[in-house]
């Protein structure tokens, strides 16, 4: 969905809030608090952001209570008026590589520490589950600084951050931040994201070897890049190409990633990835997961324990 398609079809706050309730409720409103369809519609006069101009009354005995199309939803505990978060959400789901918190903050006028939270809280709504199947391409990166900042000293391969990517040939993307490029650490994140009905195709890294002569046995194509990078059908482009694409952002467009927010970006990565052909699907995906997500608190993205992928 363009930009301009976006500030024609959410213009206003009850557009929004339409597009949302349809979102939410495809086959009829339904009592958020008892769960029944016995409810009347109450249309108001809008007074401030966080009062919706439409809301509905539970009619059930016992229940009474009253909802809009955003309670109970992470759209209740901002003061960010809809329009706002329906255009960020366009914005990311637009960006091949990424849109830093400051641009969206200029684009969207808020300040640099809600934008922040925006963005990572749409983030936190694009991620993709299930095993990826058929071929598969399996290889790890590591995420350098851009250039070795001057006094600084050289970092050493281990101390940084090590992404492991999975693809299936022409099809999904899958991302995840390790600690270590250990067998004890690939093995389990190959077993988590890859079929165990798939051909897996790596370089000639010995861990891959030994882990699918126990979990991919005789489905295992390598690649070895001392001799040549293609030979036929076998080679790792496909996840050196989703690589570079991740690199571009986290150097170009986020210029600094910390690792305690490298999960996020790759989710958010792979999701686009995922679906590079279908903008209208990636915008309503993601608002759906927001829609059906727990909020994420400000205080809980900027405390300091990291918790693996
Ligand atoms: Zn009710």
């Amino acid at each position: 969905m363009n930009l301009i398609d976006v500030t024609r079809q959410f213009a206003t706050e009850e557009k929004c809030l339409e597009y949302i309730e349809k979102m939410r409720w495809p086959h009829g409103v339904g009592c958020i608090h008892c769960g029944v369809m016995n409810v009347s519609k109450i249309t108001r006069e809008t007074v401030g952001a966080n009062k919706r101009g439409t809301i509905y009354q539970c009619l059930e005995k016992g229940c009474g209570k009253q909802f809009s199309a955003t309670s109970g939803t992470i759209f209740n505990d901002t003061h960010l008026p809809l329009t706002k978060w329906m255009m960020a959400i366009a914005m990311i789901c637009e960006a091949k590589k990424g849109i830093s918190a400051k641009q969206v903050q200029r684009h969207i006028g808020v300040n640099y520490r809600t934008a922040w939270h925006l963005c990572h809280r749409i983030r936190a709504a694009m991620k993709d589950g299930g095993l990826l199947t058929g071929v598969v391409e399996a290889d790890e990166t590591y995420l350098t600084p851009k250039k070795p900042r001057k006094g600084k000293p050289y970092v050493k391969k281990e101390k940084r951050d090590i992404v492991l990517g999975m693809v299936e040939r022409g099809g999904r993307l899958r991302l995840v931040p390790i600690a270590d490029a250990k067998m004890e650490i690939i093995e389990p994140m190959l077993e988590k994201h890859i079929s165990p009905d798939a051909t897996l195709q790596t370089d000639g890294h010995p861990t891959y070897a030994i882990i699918s002569q126990r979990k991919w046995t005789g489905r295992h194509r390598v690649i070895d890049h001392t001799r040549s990078y293609v030979n036929g059908d076998i080679h790792a482009n496909t996840i050196e190409n989703a690589f570079s694409l991740l690199k571009r952002g986290v150097y170009g467009t986020f210029h600094k990633v910390s690792i305690k927010h490298l999960g996020r970006y790759c989710d958010e990565f792979s999701f686009r990835f995922n679906r590079r052909d279908e903008q209208k699907q990636m915008f309503d995906s993601t608002l759906k997961n927001i829609v059906n997500e727990k909020a994420l608190p400000y205080a809980k993205l900027t405390a300091s324990p990291v918790s693996e992928a």
